[in-house]
């Protein structure tokens, strides 16, 4: 297989500087990472392809060769130009400014830390959204201002005041573990475990910045702007990826995670994808028939009532309920027919409806041509 050109994998120009170089991987780095993509094989090949096109890149005399010679001229040195996870990890040191960025990639504890450096990871901040059911059923775009731990602006994440207060640990030699060999009857063991003085980063810091006092890390706003499609429901839970906290010296953002709740909308009952409308018509409409308003999300809709329509009768207007997240599909909005009966009459009111109240007509014939309430909740939920 053709090997990538190393500046197009990092995304920069033949004239990038160092330090474009380094952004640019970092950036790769963050977002191929194993850890952020388990299981994932291309993540994994873009990461070590990131890795390598850095290791070549970011040395002087490297960089020089492959420039002159391209492939052949950077090749040697990492069995076939690729690199391990290992080699990998070891180079974060200078790229996130202490040790691998994943802690939970080598399991937590130093003593499984395999040799890998530690890098915070920033913690996941959580809000809530409230969305009118307009917005659920067109979806939205929400800016939201979060007060968050953003990067330090002053040291750039690094927390030291200048470059020179920034260095390799010297317990530990910037591994971030140490060993220790101990004799037991069963003959000498050796223990890992995480580095004291720079708590596992494998950096230390003699002269902090001032603004974060060595964090790395402060307190500031952000405004995010969140895609909401159409169609989440109270309860859902949105996540964006190192939207969240940002991690001290240089770690990996923690998530930004959205929990959907809804207003209640005025007159439209929300049921799954359906919208729910309680109608109430005169029993003089019910029995003449009418031609009712009804609001429903896309506005007012007109609907007929049939003469001799039926208290308790659901109507039905087709797609026009909520839409699946990310689907086409559409609930429907169900109208529930209430015959209002009046509760004050006026005394040529009462006469008028003492000469129908003997009416055959007048007299309720259950069962006839008529669903029961059993058959049309049987519809509604069907
Ligand atoms: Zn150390
Ligand atoms: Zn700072």
């Amino acid at each position: 297989m053709a090997k990538r050109d190393y500046y197009d994998i990092l995304g920069v120009s033949r004239s990038a500087s160092a330090d474009e170089i380094k952004k640019a991987y970092r950036k790769l780095a963050i977002k191929y990472h194993p850890d952020k993509n388990p299981g994932d094989k291309e993540a994994e090949e873009m990461f070590k392809e990131a890795a390598e096109a850095y290791e070549v890149l970011s040395n002087p005399e490297k960089k020089q060769r492959y420039d002159q010679f391209g492939h052949a001229g950077a090749g040697g040195g990492y069995g076939g130009g690729h690199m391990n996870m290992d080699d990998i990890f070891s180079q974060f040191g200078d790229i996130f400014g202490g040790g691998s960025p994943f802690e939970s990639f080598f399991g937590g504890g130093g003593g499984q830390s395999r040799g890998g450096r530690r890098v915070a990871r920033g913690t996941n901040l959580r809000i809530k959204v409230k969305l009118t059911l307009d917005e659920i059923a067109k979806g939205v775009e929400k800016k939201i201002k979060v007060t968050k731990q953003v990067v330090c602006g002053t040291c750039d994440g690094t927390g030291a005041k200048d470059k020179s207060s920034f260095h390799t640990c010297n317990t530990c030699g910037g591994s971030g573990s140490v060993r220790r060999v101990t004799n037991t009857i069963l003959g000498q063991m050796q223990t890992t475990s995480t580095c004291p003085t720079c708590n596992g980063e494998g950096t230390q810091v003699t002269n902090k910045c001032n603004v974060c006092h060595g964090d790395g890390v402060v307190r500031g706003e952000e405004t995010i702007s969140i895609n909401i499609p159409a169609g989440v429901s109270e309860g859902m839970q949105l996540s964006m990826s190192g939207k969240g906290n940002a991690a001290p010296r240089g770690g990996v953002p923690g998530d930004l995670i959205i929990l959907i709740e809804e207003i209640q909308h005025e007159t439209l009952q929300r049921e799954g994808n359906n919208v729910v409308y309680d109608l109430h018509i005169s029993f003089v409409d019910a029995a003449l028939g009418a031609s009712v308003e009804v609001p429903t999300i896309d506005g007012k809709a007109k609907i007929k009532i049939e003469p001799g329509t039926q208290g308790g009768k659901i109507l039905r207007l087709k797609g026009k309920g909520l839409p699946e997240v990310n689907s086409y599909h559409r609930g429907d909005q169900l109208i529930y027919v209430n015959i209002w009966t009046p509760k004050a009459l006026s005394r040529d009111e009462r006469v008028l409806l003492e000469k129908l109240q003997s009416s055959p007509n007048f007299r309720p014939q259950p069962g006839k041509n008529e669903k029961s309430f059993f058959e049309r909740m049987k519809e509604y939920f069907e």
